[in-house]
């Protein structure tokens, strides 16, 4: 990996409100948005990757950056965790939303840091706040502090990044562009999903894909499928999101059927679909459109989705459960459910997240969280799924255990439903055991 950062670009610490105050001054007609960039959880994962220090993973950052960035652009690195972007010239507000979009997804990307083994590659969750000239603020000073403002908010937001605003007219400006760009990938087939196996400990066998939305926008990078589905979210584009999704989700699994793969497809809900209260009356129709029977469907929600109008989400689920769909609680350990809602929520399944599984391996702590959401599952007869499985050795131990199913590289990533078909023959020609 090159590590050189085009120096023009790269500014002071001190020296960045004078760079903005320049360039506003230059153009004081056009757009111009500060970027407040954080590298969330560099310190844990220094303890994970044995000392990979939060500045090397901030030099591969900037590294990354400097490629995305446009000769204009400035860049200044504020902490070994924040880096201040300044794009000026922009054409509308809309233009820093995609470049949000494009800085998180090119860091989401696994960095392969010099010194750490492939299975240790360095991945971070990043998070932007933005304030934009002349909406946001007028002055160097004001842009910053709301820029920081908003990335504080961004932190807890599930799309990773969070426009600083006064009022929501703004906001809906702001939107309008990126509303076209998303809702013409829904319609033009832009957007695909690739389905991961879930591997049955005890047999080897396949019952069940999970469905990851993938788009790669012509022309630019891929988008990642979090950051997607927080566009979704913030445009009112989720409802025809899911609605493709499901119904995507179904006709391939129709078709894999017809191919004699008999395996149950699980598609992730954003927890805002749990609010919806015409979803599961959409979910039978989609399930008689394709034929698929309900008991071959299942759908992940978050944590998230248990807090808000809990009794609400309660009445969906149930109704979803008594279509004959499974649920599964995905992501388990990372989020705030309190152990009455599983005794209350209709769910069949915990997802264990693969931030406990991969920290497994290192952490004596790690292995007993692994170890206690799986018994719990059991104590409320659940079945439990561990995801992110990269190595033999942690399927051993996830085996012994007792995690029922598990999904991951080692067995394979996501692929096409044409791919995946090819994978499953594969695997049941090879007796079910791993790829050697
Ligand atoms: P998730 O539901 O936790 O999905 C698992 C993620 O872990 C996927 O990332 C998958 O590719 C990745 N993964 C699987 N095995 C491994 C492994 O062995 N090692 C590592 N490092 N990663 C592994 P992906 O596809 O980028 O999806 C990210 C998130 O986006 C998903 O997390 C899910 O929350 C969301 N998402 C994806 N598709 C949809 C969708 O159709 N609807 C909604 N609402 N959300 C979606
Ligand atoms: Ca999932
Ligand atoms: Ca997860």
């Amino acid at each position: 990996m090159t590590q050189t950062t085009g120096a023009s670009r790269v500014v002071t610490r001190q020296a960045i409100g004078g760079e903005i105050s320049r360039l506003i001054s230059g153009h004081p007609n056009s757009a111009l948005a500060v970027m407040m960039v954080e590298l969330r959880r560099a310190n844990r994962l220094q303890a994970l990757t044995g000392g990979i220090s939060a500045e090397v993973v901030m030099e591969h950052a900037m590294a990354r950056l400097d490629r995305v960035l446009r000769d204009v652009d400035r860049m200044a690195k504020l902490s070994n965790e924040t880096v201040c972007l300044v794009l000026p010239n922009l054409g509308d507000g809309a233009q820093s939303v995609l470049a949000a979009v494009r800085v998180l997804s090119t860091l989401q990307k696994p960095f392969a840091v010099a010194g750490v083994s492939q299975e240790d590659t360095v991945s971070i969750r990043p998070h932007l706040g933005i304030a934009l000239y002349p909406e946001g603020a007028r002055d160097a000073e004001q842009l910053l502090i709301k820029a920081d403002v908003a990335a504080r908010i961004a932190s807890s937001s599930e799309s990773g990044y969070h426009i600083y605003r006064t009022e929501d007219r703004v906001e809906t400006e702001i939107y309008r562009g990126l509303d076209i760009e998303l809702s013409k990938a829904i319609k033009s087939n832009q957007l695909k999903l690739h389905y991961q196996p879930q591997i049955e400990t005890e047999s080897g066998a396949c019952h069940t894909v999970e469905a990851l939305l993938r788009w790669d926008a012509p022309g630019s990078s891929p988008v990642s499928p979090s950051v997607l589905v927080g566009l979704a979210e913030n445009t009112g584009l989720l409802p025809a999101l899911t609605t493709w999704t499901l119904h995507c989700a179904l006709r391939e699994n129709a078709e894999l059927r017809r191919q004699g793969i008999d395996v149950s497809v699980a598609v992730n809900l954003s927890p805002r679909t749990l609010a919806d209260s015409e979803f599961p009356d959409e979910v039978a129709q989609a399930l008689a459109v394709w034929n698929v029977a309900p008991q071959s469907l299942l759908f992940e929600i978050t944590e998230g989705s248990m807090i808000g109008d809990v009794e609400r989400s309660l009445r969906l689920l149930t109704r979803l459960r008594d279509l004959g769909v499974k649920l599964a609680i995905d992501d388990f350990g990372t989020g705030y459910s309190s152990l009455a809602y599983l005794k209350r929520f209709p769910v069949h399944e915990l997802k264990i997240d693969k931030m406990f599984v991969q920290a497994m391996r290192l952490s004596r702590g790690d292995a007993q969280i692994v170890r206690s959401v799986i018994d719990l599952a059991h104590n409320f007869d659940l079945r439990a799924v561990s995801e992110g499985v990269e190595d033999e050795a942690t399927f051993n131990q996830l085996r012994d255990l007792g995690s029922d199913a598990v999904q991951g590289f080692l067995f394979s990533e996501a692929r096409a439903a044409p791919e995946f078909a090819a994978w499953w023959r594969a695997h049941e020609a090879r007796g079910r055991t791993l790829p050697s």
